[in-house]
C-alpha cells in the first residue's frame, strides 16, 4: 500500500481537497497582518498578574465550567441575565462546536467575502456550505439574494460577522434583523471586533430565540490566551455544551482573562487609541492615488489597489519590513485587495511611508 492509498483510505475526500489555514512567519517584521492589539500591559499590572499565575494549581484540572470566568465575561460584555454563555478555545473552536452539532448534510450560509473559518470548518465536516456574494461596490449584504437563498435552502445555520472580516464594515442592521426573522435555524452574529464599534446585537438576544452572539478576547489584546464565547438562549447553549470537551479552557487562560478583565480601563484606553489611529489612517490612505480604503468599524482597514497591483504592493511592503495581509489569492471581490491591521502610531506611520514607496 502506498502512502497515497493509505491517505485515501483514512482521510475523507473533503479534507483532502482543503488547503490548511496558513499563517505567515512574522519574525523581524512590523506585524500588521492579524488584527492583534499591539499594546501589552504596564509593568505593575504584569507583576500583579504573575502573582496570580504563580498560585495557579496547574497540577489540577481546571474548572470544567469556568464558572468564575463566565460570570466576569457576562458582566464585562453586558450579557442579559436570562442568556447563557459557552466558552471556547478561541471563537474558532466555537465555530467548530456549532457545526459539529448540526445534523448530517446540514446547510451553512455565510456572505462572501467573510471570515474563512465558517467555510473551512463546514467543508471539513462535510456540510453543505453556501457562500452568498456581498454587493461588489459597498460590501453590503445582498438582502434579496440572502432571503431568497434562505427560502430555497432552509439553512440550519447562518454566520454574519459584525463588523465583517476582511471588509471592516457593519452590515445594515435592518437587513440582519430580517434575516434573523426569516431564518428557519440559528443565526450567529460574530462580534469578534466588538471592542472597535459601539453597535452590537447583545440586547437583541432576548428578542430572538434563534439568535446567538459570538465574541472573543483576541482582538481586545489577549489573542495568545485563546478564549472566545457564544451567548444566547440557554436551551440551545445547554445542548451545545454537550459537544464541548470538558476542560477546553485551560487554567492559565481562565485566571489570566479573569485578571485582565478586572482592568477594563486599560483596555478602553488601548482600544480608544486604536479607534483614533483608524480614523487618522483612513484619512491618510484616502489621499493616496490608486489606493481606496474601505470605511471600517474594526481594527483593520481593507484597501483596494489599482488592478492587479495588490501582490506587488504586498511584496514591496514586505521587503521594507512590513507584514500585512494580501487578499489577492482569494480572488473574486478581493482580487485587488490588501488588509492592514491598525498598529501603534509609529507602526502605522512606517506602513504609510512604505506604502507610498510601494505605489510609486
Ligand atoms: N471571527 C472573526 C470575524 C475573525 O476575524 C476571527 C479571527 N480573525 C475569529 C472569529 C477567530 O478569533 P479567535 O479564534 O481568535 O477568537
Amino acid at each position: 500500500m502506498t502512502e497515497q492509498d493509505l491517505i485515501s483510505s483514512v482521510i475523507r475526500p473533503e479534507i483532502r481537497a482543503l488547503t490548511a489555514y496558513k499563517v505567515a512567519d512574522a519574525t523581524g517584521y512590523i506585524k500588521l497582518d492579524a488584527m492583534e492589539n499591539p499594546y501589552t500591559w504596564p509593568e505593575e499590572i504584569k507583576v500583579e498578574w504573575l502573582k496570580i499565575v504563580h498560585d495557579a494549581e496547574i497540577n489540577r484540572y481546571p474548572d470544567p465550567e469556568a464558572r468564575s470566568l463566565c460570570r466576569i465575561l457576562k458582566e464585562y460584555n453586558q450579557i442579559p441575565d436570562q442568556s447563557e454563555i459557552l466558552l471556547g478555545n478561541g471563537s474558532d473552536e466555537i465555530i467548530q462546536l456549532l457545526l459539529m452539532a448540526l445534523p448530517a448534510n446540514a446547510t451553512v450560509i455565510a456572505p462572501e467575502p467573510s471570515f474563512v473559518m465558517y467555510k473551512q470548518v463546514a467543508l471539513c465536516l462535510g456540510l453543505n456550505y453556501q457562500g452568498i456574494p456581498l454587493k461588489a461596490d459597498t460590501f453590503e449584504l445582498d438582502l434579496e439574494l440572502m432571503l431568497a437563498t434562505i427560502n430555497s435552502q432552509q439553512p440550519e445555520i447562518i454566520f454574519l460577522a459584525y463588523p465583517n472580516n476582511p471588509t471592516g464594515n457593519l452590515f445594515d442592521r435592518n437587513a440582519i434583523e430580517q434575516i434573523i426573522q426569516q431564518a428557519p435555524g440559528l443565526v450567529i452574529i460574530d462580534e469578534a471586533y466588538a471592542p472597535f464599534t459601539d453597535s452590537n446585537f447583545i440586547q437583541q438576544l432576548t428578542k430572538y430565540k434563534n439568535l446567538l452572539v459570538m465574541r472573543t478576547v483576541s482582538k481586545l489584546g489577549l489573542a495568545g490566551l485563546r478564549l472566545g464565547f457564544i451567548a444566547g438562549n440557554s436551551l440551545i447553549i445547554n445542548q451545545l455544551n454537550k459537544a464541548r470537551l470538558p476542560y477546553n479552557i485551560n487554567i492559565l487562560t481562565q485566571c489570566s482573562v479573569e485578571f485582565a478583565l478586572t482592568h477594563p480601563q486599560m483596555f478602553t484606553e488601548q482600544t480608544e487609541i486604536l479607534r483614533q489611529e483608524r480614523a487618522r489612517m483612513f484619512l491618510q490612505l484616502s489621499t493616496l492615488k490608486d489606493i481606496n480604503p474601505c470605511p471600517s468599524s474594526a481594527n483593520f482597514i481593507l484597501l483596494r489597489t489599482a488592478k492587479d497591483q495588490a501582490t506587488n504592493i504586498f511584496h514591496s511592503l514586505k521587503e521594507q519590513g512590513i507584514l500585512i495581509k494580501n487578499l489577492a489569492p482569494h480572488k473574486g471581490l478581493l482580487s485587488d485587495c490588501l488588509r492592514v491591521t491598525i498598529g501603534k502610531p509609529e507602526e502605522n506611520n512606517a506602513f504609510i511611508k512604505a506604502l507610498k514607496i510601494a505605489i510609486m
